[in-house]
């Protein structure tokens, strides 16, 4: 459940149960689920239970979260076995730059190469 839910917000949605998610890990202050949409073999979505529309905002509220979800990033990262041969993560901050549910998520994705710049 999420402390401060916003109504038409997927991902609170996701956080209450109310639509289904395939979760690989979970902790008091973050939930980690599959994208619905791989865009490489790992590719796991990060949120805080605490709704925040993007990543500068959650950073300005709550650095010490801020900084959670990413040590949680990492551990998605180990439990996926992509830790060693590298991985990316993503924030798309704006609908300018493909961001398209407004609930912070840091996109975890590995098991493949990467190009840069991203594209
Ligand atoms: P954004 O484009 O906002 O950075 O990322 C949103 C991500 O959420 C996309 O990669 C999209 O595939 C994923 N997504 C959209 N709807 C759902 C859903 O209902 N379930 C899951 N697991 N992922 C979703
Ligand atoms: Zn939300």
């Amino acid at each position: 459940t999420t402390a401060n839910p916003v109504s038409d917000c997927l991902f609170c949605k996701i956080l209450a149960g109310e639509v289904p998610a395939t979760v690989v890990r979970e902790t008091d202050r973050t939930l980690a689920f599959r994208d619905i949409n791989p865009q490489a073999p790992t590719h796991v979505l990060v949120i805080p239970k605490e709704h925040h529309p993007n990543a500068a905002a959650l950073a300005a509220a709550d650095p010490e979260l801020t900084a959670y979800l990413l040590r949680e990033c990492g551990e998605v990262a180990r439990a996926e076995g992509v830790a060693d041969s590298g991985y990316r993560i993503v924030f798309n901050t704006g609908s300018g730059a493909g961001q398209t549910v407004f609930h912070v998520h840091a996109h975890v994705l590995g098991g493949r190469g990467f190009g840069w710049p991203p594209g």
